[in-house]
């Protein structure tokens, strides 16, 4: 898949050339980014029939191998895998001057009547055609321009501009590409357990340490019959809906319930939301030991709501050995609804079923609480047994974009 397979024939259907992001900065790790980033494309690319990917220097090539492949479908989930900065649906052609001209001509006739200017832009790898890059532009925009009588020549800010790709085993025309999803392919970085609640800010901290390579665990918290049946299947939505950027996950739906009714009796009021919240990244870390992860992802954002003062911040992630990763800890709530809606999750979130944290929620809760007066009052309660229970009680739940309606 990687490097080796190619047709001699030309393939004479629509393709994509995909633009590789950071990775062409990694140097001697270059190669392991490359084939971590051809595993996710040729799994997100499965549902949709049979493609053949392959890479050469930083492009990926990207062609149908059966008639009936979607190409709609492939190119919509391609915009959605992390490393890939730019893509472009394209249409292989020989290498030759006047084939060049028919592919741009009907490739991308709709474009050429509705754009008022344009220019061509030639990439010549195959330095043994026999024309320069200029020539050729010039060849073919000389054509391009007696068949599009309208068209103005202009080389600075044209509307559209024609692209000819002279590769080693083709020729590709294609429009401008549109931008693809960034960041790092998805497992690059390593694994982390994502803490996944019904709200709308999680699910944009899933995509965003998704987007910088690394692989999710996600963990609810599920307090039944506090919190519905709806609310946990709002959930596995959500995580549905991230799983064309994150990839396919598994969902740790823990039983919670008997902690939280634990806490109501145990746990003086004002400290209940921060005793609640020790106990969720005590379980997380349980569940990153079993799947082999070495950071926990939350959705908090400083001062968002009084378990999110620095103070309390520092109280939760005391309860575990591993890193808390928090993307949205800077950001306003207007700038994550931004990337929920970019993303897709934010009419899910919105939906009104109760979360565990506002089920038992204190009317004075502690803003400046201190480690010492938490590790005191679980003195009260044995967190340690709760945590194995809670642990045990998983159900485990995957998910894939396949899922997806
Ligand atoms: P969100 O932050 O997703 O919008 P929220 O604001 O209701 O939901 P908070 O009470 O702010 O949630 O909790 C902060 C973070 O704790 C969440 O972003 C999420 O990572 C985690 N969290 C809260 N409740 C749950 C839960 N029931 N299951 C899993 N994680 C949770
Ligand atoms: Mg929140």
């Amino acid at each position: 898949m990687n490097q080796s397979t190619h047709t001699d024939a030309v393939p004479a259907q629509e393709m994509f050339l995909l633009k590789m992001g950071e990775i062409v900065l990694k140097g001697l790790n270059r190669k392991r980014f490359e084939q971590r980033l051809m595993g996710n494309l040729q799994r997100r690319l499965n549902p949709y029939g049979k493609f053949r990917a392959y890479s050469r220097q930083s492009t990926i090539y990207v062609e149908p191998m059966e008639a009936d492949c979607d190409l709609d479908g492939a190119w919509e989930g391609l915009k959605k895998v992390f490393g890939i900065s730019g893509l472009s649906r394209s249409r292989a052609c020989e290498k030759d001057k006047d084939a060049f001209f028919r592919a741009a001509s009907t490739y991308l006739d709709d474009q050429l009547r509705a754009a008022k200017s344009f220019k061509v832009e030639t990439k010549r790898a195959d330095k043994s055609f026999p024309m320069t890059s200029i020539q050729l532009s010039q060849y073919v925009g000389g054509l391009l321009a007696e068949a599009y009588p309208h068209l103005e020549v202009d080389v600075h800010h044209p509307e559209l501009t024609v692209h000819l790709e002279v590769r080693d085993f083709a020729g590709y025309v294609h429009a401008d590409p549109e931008p693809g999803a960034g960041g790092l392919p998805v497992g690059t970085g390593g694994r982390a357990v994502a803490l996944l609640s019904g709200g709308l800010d999680s699910p944009v901290a899933c995509y965003m340490m998704a987007k910088r390579g690394l692989a999710l665990e996600l963990v609810h918290f599920f307090s039944y019959p506090y919190t519905s049946e709806e609310a946990k299947e709002k959930v596995l939505e959500l995580a549905r809906l991230i799983s064309p950027y994150c990839g396919r996950m598994t969902v740790n739906i823990v039983p919670f319930t008997k902690i939280q009714e634990d806490l109501r009796r145990n746990c003086p009021e004002p400290y209940f939301t921060l005793a609640m919240r020790r106990y969720m990244m005590r379980i997380a870390d349980m569940v990153a030991q079993r799947v082999g992860a070495n950071a926990i992802v939350t959705g908090e954002s400083l001062g968002q709501v009084a378990s999110q003062t620095m103070d309390a911040l520092a109280v939760t992630e005391d309860a575990c050995v591993r890193p808390v990763f928090r993307p949205v800890i800077g950001m306003d709530k207007e700038e994550i609804i931004r990337i929920a809606r970019q993303i897709g999750t934010f009419e899910t979130s919105i939906l009104p079923y109760e979360d565990c944290c506002t089920v038992f929620t204190p009317r004075h809760p502690k803003t400046h609480p201190t480690v010492a007066e938490l590790v005191e009052i679980e003195q009260n309660y044995d967190y340690e047994a709760l945590c194995k229970e809670a642990f045990e009680g998983i159900e485990r739940i995957q998910v894939r974009p396949e899922q997806l309606g």
